[in-house]
């Protein structure tokens, strides 16, 4: 490293140390460094100044009631057309038996994320919030990200305040982080042209902390994007987190091209996805929570991961379907055993949350 080099690296050390915000500059010099080592020194100074020694996981369950979709995403796997092979619609019926299993393995969290149906009515989904809360009421629904929800404006021809209100009656908790994918308009019209633009996105997100729920953010990185665009995503998270506080946690996406329109790219390699997490952390100076999502990171990376500004490792997911789909690269499910095992092996100290990240029990070595 030159002499250069290192006492820019200092300089932001030292805001580091202080508390003081990353610039865009700073964040496009940390993921253009080469020094790994230093980042995720610095990630894990703020990892440990907000949690010590804890990192999260729950016990969950992912439920994708249909894979048909209208759009055509070119990094996603997951999608089918009505009537191509492989194209499923679960009922409610199948939905609750699913999540009554997971209730009996202790899940405290069901996360419902799909396709966008071209057909389907809104009452389907309104009918399985409110059944499932009245089987499980005691299971925290975290369902439809703002892809979802704003396709169900365009179908109900309704506002998304409508919208939010009858998903609020059914029984939504929260809402997860995806469809945030890269916000930067060029590489959105190459990757997902046709889906909700990147200030839609951001627009439903503050919608939805303004009518009192929590939600996540995500970043799908390593497949067309540049450096700065991954900095400006981040930057354009933190500004709407100053003005709602309504994000929890924030989870960097490792793409996986397998089976996508981008199947000859690589995906990141462990050094880029250890790099994204350490820059998430530095940068999302006001995001309580950074996530080590292992179905995507896989399960070694994501335990590195805790050492590199991560504090929280998802959970038992149980039949995963997105990343699964990309050429069944990833786990679908792992026991709290596993997970609590991959944490302490780590060097933490392993709590189980809810949702809302209040300790659901405490696991003592
Ligand atoms: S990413 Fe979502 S919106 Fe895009 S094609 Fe896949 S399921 Fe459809």
């Amino acid at each position: 490293m030159t002499q250069t080099n290192a006492s820019r690296l200092f300089e932001i050390e030292e805001k580091v140390i202080a508390g003081e915000r990353l610039t865009f500059e700073d964040g496009l010099y940390l993921f253009e460094s080469n020094d790994l080592a230093s980042l995720g020194r610095l990630a894990n100074i703020v990892r440990r100044r907000r949690h010590a020694n804890i990192t999260y996981y729950n016990i969950n369950r992912h439920l994708n009631p249909t894979n048909i979709c209208y759009w055509d995403c070119g990094f996603c796997a997951f999608y089918r057309k009505p009537n191509q092979e492989g194209a499923y619609l679960f009922t409610v019926e199948q939905c609750v038996e699913m999540v009554g299993q997971a209730k009996a393995a202790g899940a405290t969290e069901v996360h419902i994320v799909g396709g966008l149906h071209p057909t389907l009515p809104f009452d389907y989904y309104l009918e399985l919030l409110s059944t499932l809360k009245k089987e499980y009421p005691d299971i925290h629904l975290k369902a439809f990200t703002m892809v979802e929800l704003d396709h169900f404006k365009r179908i109900t021809h309704k506002t998304d305040e409508y919208v939010l209100e009858k998903l609020k009656e059914a029984g939504l908790d929260s809402c997860p982080g995806g469809g945030a994918e890269i916000f930067d308009e060029q590489v959105r019209k190459q990757i997902c042209k046709h889906k909700t633009s990147a200030k839609r996105w951001l627009e439903m997100s503050r919608k939805v902390h303004q009518f009192g729920f929590k939600s996540n953010a995500t970043m799908l990185y390593g497949h067309i994007e540049s450096y700065s665009h991954r900095v400006d995503h981040l930057i354009r998270l933190r500004e709407l987190q100053d003005e709602t506080g309504g994000f929890q946690c924030f989870i960097p996406l490792a793409f996986h091209p397998k089976d996508t329109e981008y199947a000859h790219l690589p995906g990141p390699s462990a050094i880029d996805s250890l790099k994204t997490v350490a820059v998430s952390r530095l940068m999302l100076d006001n995001f309580d929570h950074i996530k080590a999502y292992w179905v995507m990171l896989g399960k070694q990376v994501a335990q590195v991961a805790l050492h590199f500004g991560a504090n929280d490792m998802d959970g038992t997911v149980m039949e995963e379907r997105i990343t699964y789909a990309a050429g069944k690269v990833s786990e679908r499910e792992a026991t709290r055993n596993e997970i609590i095992q991959l944490i302490r092996e780590a060097g933490f100290e392993a709590i189980e949350r809810d949702t809302l990240y209040r300790p659901v029990m405490e696991v003592t070595q």
